[in-house]
């Protein structure tokens, strides 16, 4: 039995209801449903003045999860009075005009003995809260939307540190599912070297002021099944429902970004290292060779220190490709490579000026320990036998001491003195 609502007799009119603005409308539920009688605030509420006794109703009630007549819900059954009071909600369409309007229904049978068939319905007009209501659903329903389809992982953390919500992607990054993480600390995904400073990072986001961000930088995230990425994270500190602190965490993957740098990196590097080294010997090139040589007689001259060049070839080196192709060629160039830069100081600069002429920069060094240094390089060839087939090969060197002297009138000195290396017979320095 309602409190709310008048004794069920006929006594109270729906008349005396207008004393309290209350709309009302009482029903006759026969095989078909009959307005019998509508007070003067239904009236004013539906906007319809004349007289609605007997007739049609000039609305129709919309289907929606209810369908049918609503003063059938009270009136049918012997528990009709007990029915439930909560107003049950129904949109009306008006036959003229097509206006709706969603009405807050509630209603009792009007008898005494249980027998009659009238039904008195009392109705608010919640229109626009029923509008409101569907329109911030809507709204709802497409933040959900956006947050379930971002690739941007987000999740809500409460005051103590667990779950209250994760989007798919966070869910995805983790490898979890979405049941396995909600009501759960954050613990669980993070590494256990990290607890103790994403603690002191939650407590410090939940003490700073509402809408603040946190930045936390590049992390390296690793899921449940070993994958790997690499994601910035941020999180803002909001208020909950409940008036209490929330931090909002956002994972933004960068593993895609991050790789492209690094593949862009390394070929940059290699760039670099293509641009100064020979690729045959990996020893530094020409262009490096120049650009050293200016340097170290300049440093040279700045400090008042010795530097000596000297400028080798291979003797008869035509003589090796020819006897033996090219490809041994090539080893045996390397592998002369090899055995004069094990001999040298890290100060020293060793070039492939071309073909199988070699520049070495030997700064801070007189003449006397230049030829001394080009001495033990022969000595050391001496012993090496090259490339597959065994080989052995000699060279002849020009040292000149090239302190004071600039690099053009210095590399053709150097040249001279090598050729008379070569008049003289090969496999000797001339200084
Ligand atoms: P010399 O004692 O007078 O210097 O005689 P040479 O035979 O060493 O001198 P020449 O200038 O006649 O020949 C140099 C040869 O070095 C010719 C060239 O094919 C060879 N050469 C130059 N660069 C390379 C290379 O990168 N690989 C190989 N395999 N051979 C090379
Ligand atoms: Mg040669
Ligand atoms: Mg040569």
């Amino acid at each position: 039995m309602s409190h709310c609502l008048p004794p069920p007799d006929d006594s109270l009119s729906i008349e005396a209801l207008d004393k309290l603005n209350i709309a009302a409308l009482v029903y006759r539920c026969d095989e078909h449903i009959t307005l019998e009688g509508a007070n003067h605030s239904a009236r004013r509420l539906l906007s319809h003045f004349a007289p609605l006794e007997g007739g049609e109703e000039p609305w129709q009630w919309c289907s929606g999860q209810e369908s049918g007549h609503p003063a059938r819900y009270w009136c049918c059954g012997d528990e009709a009075s007990d029915r439930e009071q909560t107003p049950r909600v129904r949109w009306l369409r008006f036959n003229e005009g097509g206006r709706r309007m969603a009405l807050a229904l509630t209603g009792c049978r009007l008898d005494g003995d249980g027998t009659s068939n009238r039904v008195m319905m009392v109705l608010q007009d919640c229109t626009r809260q029923i509008i409101q209501h569907e329109e911030l659903k809507r709204s709802q329903e497409c933040i959900s939307s956006i947050i379930n389809a971002t690739p941007m992982g987000i999740c809500v953390l409460t005051e103590d540190g667990r779950f209250e919500m994760v989007n798919p992607a966070y869910c995805r990054f983790h490898g979890y599912e979405e049941h396995e993480l909600v009501g759960r600390p954050f613990s669980m995904v993070v590494p256990y070297s990290s607890h103790q400073y994403l603690r002191r990072q939650h407590q410090g986001a939940l003490g700073s002021r509402h809408g603040h961000v946190q930045q936390f930088g590049e992390c390296e995230l690793v899921s449940r099944s070993g994958e790997r990425h690499t994601v910035i994270v941020e999180s803002v500190r909001i208020e909950g429902e409940d008036g209490r602190p929330r931090d909002v965490i956002f994972l933004v993957d960068i593993s895609e970004r991050k790789k492209l740098e690094m593949a862009l990196e390394e070929k940059n590097v290699r760039l670099e290292y293509l641009a100064t080294h020979d690729e045959l010997t990996g020893i530094r090139n020409r262009r490096f060779g120049v650009s050293s040589l200016e340097a170290a007689l300049e440093q040279a001259e700045r400090q008042g220190l010795d530097i000596s060049v000297a400028l080798l070839d291979i003797d008869h080196f035509k003589r090796v490709n020819d006897d033996h192709g090219h490809t041994v060629g090539d080893r045996v160039l390397q592998q002369f490579a090899e055995v004069l830069s094990r001999q040298l100081r890290v100060s020293d600069i060793l070039v492939r000026w071309g073909g199988e002429e070699f520049l070495l920069i030997l700064p801070g060094i007189d003449m006397d320990g230049a030829r001394q240094a080009l001495e033990r390089l022969r000595h050391s060839l001496s012993l090496e036998y090259l490339s597959p087939r065994g080989l052995q090969v000699t060279f002849s060197a020009g040292i000149i001491n090239a302190r004071g002297m600039n690099s053009n009138a210095l590399l053709e000195s150097v040249d001279q003195k090598l050729y008379q290396a070569k008049g003289r017979g090969r496999d000797r320095i001339v200084f």
